[in-house]
């Protein structure tokens, strides 16, 4: 019975025989870190979103706090935070010192309720906040052409977490399409290459921004604050062997190894994007009639679907009925204020649809390497759940 089939997870990688490839010459190679790999890996990056500058780094928390960093994060600054989102996106404001208060959810798109937003902004004098975190939650691109109004209204910077939507597209009131990433509107953006994403090096992550002198202080960043480049000392430059330390940076440095596999994995995006919107379509028909809300996708967003997420009021008992069968669900995610951590530093809190969103969430299995034969045993699953 299905107590002996194998295991269906949320999320998967998938590693081809030209990735393994990729890898074998990466490490025979004379760089294994820093090389042309890195630099050729994020004109890849670029190319794909659209975005003038890329910079490749350990992971997409690192890519997140170098850019609250170089957004000027520091104690005193407030920034704005979708309370439905992986941690990371409100920990990389609290690394620089400075402060995060959550938004409300909009529950048809699961990214920030700009209406709330609004009613935040209005309520506190100009310069009270100093940006916003917007984050594609499950692949469903912000409306970020809306937004930057919203934020030019007030003074703010957008960091875009697009870490669930590499590929994802949206069109703008005038009805030009615009990708997730692309810098268009967003002051940064950030990508991770965790095994669950669409795409991925283990562990490894990157910004994309269409500013220049803000990608010019992430790089610098990333590699201990450092500079090579004399046009940038403030001392006397002493001879060749001269650098300067400017900024407390990190070692945020990726790999050559692991840029070359990413950019080996980069090339079947599109193709795995098509697959993930053909399992969300078989999804969306199958499901249908079932009491359970689908998610959205209107005809003005290309969604990624990172996530294929579920709304019902019986989530527990749908959750341990397919772990039963051996498919694992997950629940994407627990409101950030609802962690102990954030519940000692800011108090207990709650949002409206947050915390009815989470009550009801469940991630179905959504990788592009799954097999209609396990999307079908889902299928099933949660049809004789209900019947
Ligand atoms: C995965 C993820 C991150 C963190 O990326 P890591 O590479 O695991 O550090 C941040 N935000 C969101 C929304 C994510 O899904």
């Amino acid at each position: 019975m299905s107590g002996s089939k194998p295991i269906i997870p949320y999320g998967k990688q998938e590693i081809s025989d030209q990735d393994v490839q990729a890898l074998v010459e990466a490490v025979r190679s004379e760089y294994l870190t820093q090389g042309p790999g890195v630099d050729s890996f994020e004109k890849a990056i670029c190319k794909q979103v659209g975005a003038p500058h890329a910079i490749a780094v350990t992971n997409g928390t690192a890519a997140l706090h170098l850019c609250a960093m170089a957004l000027g994060v520091k104690p005193g600054v407030r920034v704005l935070v979708p309370a439905i989102t992986f941690a990371a996106s409100a920990n990389c404001i609290l690394y620089c010192g400075g402060d995060v208060e959550f938004v409300d959810i909009d529950p048809n798109t699961l990214c920030l309720d700009f209406g709330h937003l609004e009613k935040l902004l209005a309520s506190h004098p100009r310069g009270y906040y100093s940006g916003v975190v917007s984050v594609d939650m499950t692949g469903y691109p912000v409306n970020l052409s809306q937004l930057r109004k919203i934020a030019d209204a007030h003074g703010l910077w957008i960091l875009e977490d697009a870490c669930h939507a590499i590929g994802a597209r949206y069109q703008d009131e005038s009805g030009e399409w615009h990708h997730s990433g692309d810098g268009r509107h967003a002051d940064a953006s950030i990508y991770s290459f965790h095994p669950v994403k669409h795409i991925t090096t283990g562990e490894g992550g990157v910004v994309t921004t269409a500013n220049a002198s803000l990608a010019a202080k992430i790089k610098k960043l990333r590699t201990h604050g450092i500079t090579k480049n004399p046009a940038e000392y403030e001392n006397a430059n002493d001879g060749g062997w001269y650098h300067e330390m400017q900024d407390l940076g990190y070692n945020y440095r990726i790999s050559d190894i692991l840029c070359k596999l990413g950019e080996s994995q980069l090339s079947r995006l599109d193709e795995n994007l098509k697959r993930r919107r053909e399992i969300a379509s078989t999804y969306r028909r199958e499901l249908e009639g079932l009491p359970l809300q689908l998610p959205q996708a209107p005809n003005s967003v290309e969604h990624a679907y990172h996530l294929f997420v579920i709304r019902t009021d019986r989530r527990k008992e749908l959750y341990e009925h397919l772990k039963q069968a051996h498919i694992y669900t997950q629940v994407h995610y627990i409101p950030v204020y609802r962690h102990p951590y954030y519940q000692r530093r800011y108090g207990k809190m709650s949002l409206p649809q947050a915390d009815r969103y989470y009550e009801q969430t469940l991630s179905l299995p959504m990788y592009h390497s799954m097999t209609d034969q396990e999307q079908r045993r889902v299928i099933d699953a949660i049809r004789s759940f209900y019947n």
